[in-house]
């Protein structure tokens, strides 16, 4: 009769130390690959004892802490911190892109800012920005069309000629040298006719033997050049105040006795310090390729913007 009782009582203590087992007593709910323990793996607590809510094994466990909703996610920083360069609108008229020099005449660069945002164009009339020694009747033009008033000189598209080969110093040019600026022609080949403009409101700070100087009023206070105008007959004076758009002198071949054609030399620096587009260092009064300003400028023109 005693054995029957003893296996009864192994069989209480076996499902006793099961369900103690499983409720955490022990310390291994959710230990894996845990068989039920026997009645000879250790002493079941009596019943009744409190289990430790941690350790319910319907407990989500594995992250640690309250879930992140989705709206909670942290939004990703901005996927391309590379500095893109203010590229102006599509441009309405004919133009080769900032940089394409004519064939080996000069080397070329990479920046593709438009340094002066609001440029006024700074002729009142039509223009055509193009090579000047390079271009038909200069001094390296091509020999079979010898006149400066030859039609390609006149005629679309316009061309870059910033980096075009000189010995100035111009740091954002390949070869750290150039031509500092963009010779512009007027709208016809006759001189002293066809009015040369304020770049934007500013003080014209210095009147030479062929150059007139614009400094900007407003912040950055960039320095705008003007060479070749007729000077016996410019509008403005050293000191004087002028707004954007105003007449400053006409086009026309004034180089100091020294023979050139019929053009205006445009140049723009660098009121602050800086960084160009490809990363090059601009340090105050830089000599900055104009180009692009000045093809939106006179974007701006054709569409009937005025420039103040
Ligand atoms: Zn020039």
């Amino acid at each position: 009769m005693r054995a029957p009782l003893i296996f009864l009582i192994l069989i209480i203590l076996a499902v006793l130390a099961l369900v103690g087992y499983n409720s955490g007593w022990f310390g291994g709910a959710t230990a894996p690959g845990a068989g039920p323990a026997t009645a000879t793996n250790g002493t079941p607590s009596p019943p009744g004892v409190t289990t430790d809510p941690a350790a319910e094994p319907d407990e989500p466990v594995g992250d640690g802490g309250v879930e992140q909703l989705p709206d909670e996610a942290k939004a990703e920083p901005d996927a391309d911190p590379v500095k893109t360069p203010d590229v102006p609108a599509a441009a309405t008229f004919g133009h080769l892109p900032a940089g394409d020099l004519i064939p080996k005449s000069g080397s070329g660069y990479l920046d593709r800012t438009v340094w002066s945002p609001k440029l006024c164009f700074p002729f009142a009339d039509d223009a055509f920005a193009n090579s000047q020694v390079y271009g038909a009747g200069g001094g390296m033009g091509p020999k079979d069309h010898p006149g400066q008033c030859d039609p390609m000189n006149y005629t679309l598209p316009w061309r870059d000629n910033f980096c075009e080969s000189r010995g100035y110093a111009s740091p954002l040019c390949a070869v750290g040298k150039g031509h500092q600026g963009q010779d512009i022609r007027p709208a016809t080949c006759k001189k002293d006719k066809h009015w040369v403009v304020a770049a934007e409101d500013g003080i014209i700070t210095d009147v030479g033997t062929y150059t007139v100087t614009l400094t900007g009023e407003a912040a950055p206070h960039r320095v705008y050049r003007y060479l070749h105008m007729r000077m016996n007959q410019l509008a403005v004076k050293e000191g004087a105040s002028v707004k954007a758009g105003d007449n400053l002198g006409k086009a026309s071949n004034d180089f100091g006795g020294t023979p050139t054609t019929i053009h205006m030399h445009f140049e723009i620096r660098s009121g602050v310090a800086g960084t160009s587009t490809d990363g090059k260092p601009v340090v105050l009064h830089t000599f900055l390729p104009p180009y692009q300003s000045l093809v939106a400028a006179y974007d701006r023109k054709r569409a009937g913007q005025a420039c103040h």
